[in-house]
């Protein structure tokens, strides 16, 4: 079993508020909540793989949490890496970045495609899909018409979401031009962008499969790398805070409801799955739409990372300390 590697966010203050009470504070690996005066404030200090605060470029992010996942992706090893945090806490800054930072998504896209062109001993099929869970309905986001598909599980090709898109790609500004439609389509007939994106589950996927050039046609697959299959998820997480902070009725709190079971069993999938020992038991994957279209790429040897992207302003510091909860639960 790989480590799970999670790391945590802070991003830049965006309010013109000053700190007149508690602030986080970061020392290398640690974050931690403080008094004005400076003193921590006990049980508020948590440590983990990476701590990235203000000043943090995707350029790093992607370097310390991905980088690693996309090479494994190359030879042949599943990978997820996923943002978690509360709504407008930058994980989709943190995935799909800016013009001058592109976030993961954009760079592991550019470097799959140099390591291509570097394995020049193997012929590469690169698929790429896009998707979405919102309300526990998986939506693809590459055809606007694919709503409310289901998973399928079958022998020869294990978990699968049927009658998904998947599009052959041959270099990364095709991919990136995939991503910008799939966007567009996300936001389809909606009247109000925001809450939707904000409520909802995407998965970015790419299926990367090679092939020994020199491998005999006649089907001489003896050698355990002559063939290798892999699925990359980058995967932007609904927007973790609490649904009663909204004090919305009807759609939205069912909207609500949904969200907060998915992510509260990944949570569970994730713990489970960093827990050392042994007996850690049955794994919850079905319990939610997301954990288990996952599964393949969670757990195994697959490599997994988790950014849990955090607010710095104090009005924030309650979901602050929910979203670092979530992070200690999955090292
Ligand atoms: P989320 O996807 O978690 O709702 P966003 O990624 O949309 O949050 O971020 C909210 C706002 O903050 C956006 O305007 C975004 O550009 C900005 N932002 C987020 N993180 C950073 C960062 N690390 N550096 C600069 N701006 C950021
Ligand atoms: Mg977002």
């Amino acid at each position: 079993m790989e480590k799970i590697c999670v790391a945590v966010r802070l991003r830049p203050s965006v309010s013109q508020e000053s700190f007149n009470g508690n602030f986080w504070k970061i020392e290398e690996n640690r974050i931690s909540l403080h008094k004005t005066q400076g003193t921590p404030i006990s049980g508020c200090s948590y440590a983990f793989d990476h701590i990235f605060d203000e000043s943090s470029t995707n350029a790093s992010v992607y370097k310390l949490l991905t980088k690693d996942i996309i090479q494994g992706a190359m030879e042949g090893f599943n990978g997820t890496a996923f943002a978690y945090g509360q709504t407008s806490s930058g994980k989709t800054f943190t995935m799909n970045g800016s013009e001058t930072d592109p976030g993961v998504i954009p760079r592991a896209v550019q470097e799959i495609f140099e390591k291509t062109q570097m394995m020049s001993d193997r012929e590469f099929l690169i698929r790429v899909s896009y998707m979405e869970i919102y309300n526990e309905e998986i939506n693809d986001l590459l055809v606007v018409e694919n709503q409310k598909l289901q998973i399928h599980e079958s022998l020869e090709r294990g978990i699968f979401v049927a009658g998904l898109r998947e599009e052959i790609v041959n270099n990364a500004e095709q991919v990136l031009n995939l991503l910008e439609a799939g966007e567009v389509n996300r936001h389809f007939g909606e009247t109000n962008m925001n809450v939707r994106s904000s409520r909802s589950h995407t998965i970015f996927r790419m299926v990367i499969e090679s092939k020994r050039k020199d491998s005999n046609p006649a089907g001489d697959y003896s050698t355990s790398d002559a063939v290798r299959v892999s699925v990359l998820n980058l995967v932007d997480l609904a927007g973790s805070e609490r649904i009663a902070k909204t004090g919305a009725g009807g759609v939205r709190l069912k909207e609500g409801k949904y969200i907060n079971k998915s992510l509260m069993v990944l949570g569970n999938v994730i713990n489970k799955l960093s827990d050392g020992s042994k007996q850690r038991g049955h794994i919850p994957y079905r319990d939610s739409k997301l954990t288990r279209i996952l599964q393949p790429a969670l757990g195994g040897n697959a490599k997994t990372s988790i950014v849990c992207t955090v607010a710095p302003e104090e009005v924030h510091i309650e979901e602050t300390k929910g979203t670092l909860y979530f992070a200690s639960r999955a090292k």
